[in-house]
């Protein structure tokens, strides 16, 4: 079980208007079909991020630069909403944006080089329990070693799935990890350039409400920032644009989290959806994770204190089949991750 300190539904829309393009200025809608690419719209910080494949460009009303996967600095004549709510760009910011998704472009390509795989407690803390009698026969469950079992399927599958994968267990016994032990392990990996890892915890929930019941996927926002450019380089007007860019930093992770999270959920609503309610993403913000190219999540298997779900906790069939729903989502998530077009 985590505490909850803060829940936060964030919804991307597409809500540009298209209109006619007036002279000298095209609307950003228009370009987005002609590359392709998918709008995920934040209409309170009025950004977009257009994706195609693993490339993006980033752009916000307002503000004189796109930014191509989250690395790359294009000056342009800030984008601005017209009295239609349509939003427009200079012709001369509409050619750098179609030659940003010029498919003779040499194509980065990304790789999950680790999945670290994280059982919640362990040794002097169980986590929840699930105390149940049932048919005159007492059933007891402690969240530490359901945890453990899950994982241990899940680790098993990607391994044979991805030998070349480095897969980490932060604990593979019973024994007790300080939340800090937990992410320096994370934080301690070295990735190259183009490589990424994935951190998943595995958690089992409880409620004084007995009737509560289901699976959920929480997403870490990674809660660091980071320069993308050195501060010694940049110019007076490099230096005011400097924390929007770190903004959009931090974006570009939660968005992989949200990403993840999103394919774990799909996998368990498929495997177990029929016998545990689904109750959707949640977003935690208290976990700290340090690294930056690391998508994280946190997944809630079902209620220990629920006495239908205890009992079906307490089936092997029903923990492989919630490790196999998580196995299905990981692997989704990193065959498109390491897709490149
Ligand atoms: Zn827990």
């Amino acid at each position: 079980m985590v505490r909850p300190v803060k829940v936060l539904i964030l919804t991307f829309l597409g809500l540009l208007l298209i209109s006619d393009a007036s002279f000298a200025e095209t609307n950003i809608t228009s370009l987005i079909q002609r590359v392709g690419g998918e709008l995920l719209w934040d209409p309170v910080l009025e950004r977009g991020i257009v994706n195609r494949g693993r490339r993006s460009v980033t752009f916000q009303v307002g503000i004189p630069f796109f930014l191509k996967d989250f690395s790359e600095v294009t000056d342009i004549e800030a984008p601005r909403r017209r009295e239609d709510g349509s939003v427009v760009v200079s012709d001369e910011a509409a050619k750098s944006f179609i030659s940003l998704f010029a498919l003779d472009q040499p194509q980065d390509s990304f790789l999950i080089s680790t999945i670290i795989i994280d059982p919640g407690h362990g040794g002097k803390d169980p986590g929840t329990i699930g105390t149940h009698s049932i048919d005159g026969k007492r059933l007891s469950l402690e969240e530490k070693h359901l945890v453990l079992q899950i994982s241990q399927m899940v680790v098993d599958q990607l391994k044979e799935t991805f030998p070349d994968k480095n897969i980490i267990m932060t604990r593979r016994d019973d024994r007790y990890l300080a939340l800090e032990e937990r992410t320096a392990l994370a934080n301690a990996v070295e990735l190259g350039e183009q490589e990424a890892m994935i951190f998943m915890s595995i958690h089992a929930n409880a409620s004084l409400n007995r009737k509560a019941s289901g699976f959920e996927v929480w997403y870490l926002p990674p809660e660091y920032r980071r320069e993308i450019l050195n501060p010694e380089e940049l110019d007076q007007e490099q230096k005011t644009i400097a924390p929007i860019l770190n903004s959009i930093l931090e974006e570009e992770f939660t968005v992989e989290s949200i990403l993840l999270a999103k394919e774990i959920l799909d996998g368990m609503e498929s495997s177990i959806g029929t016998v545990s309610g689904n109750r959707g993403l949640k977003e935690e913000s208290w976990f700290v994770v340090r690294n930056a190219k690391m998508p994280s999540v946190l997944v809630e298997i079902g209620f220990v204190t629920n006495p239908e779900e205890a009992q079906l906790l307490n089936e092997q069939t029903h923990l492989k089949k919630i490790s196999s729903g998580i196995y299905n989502g990981l692997v989704a998530y990193i065959r498109n991750f390491e897709k490149s077009d």
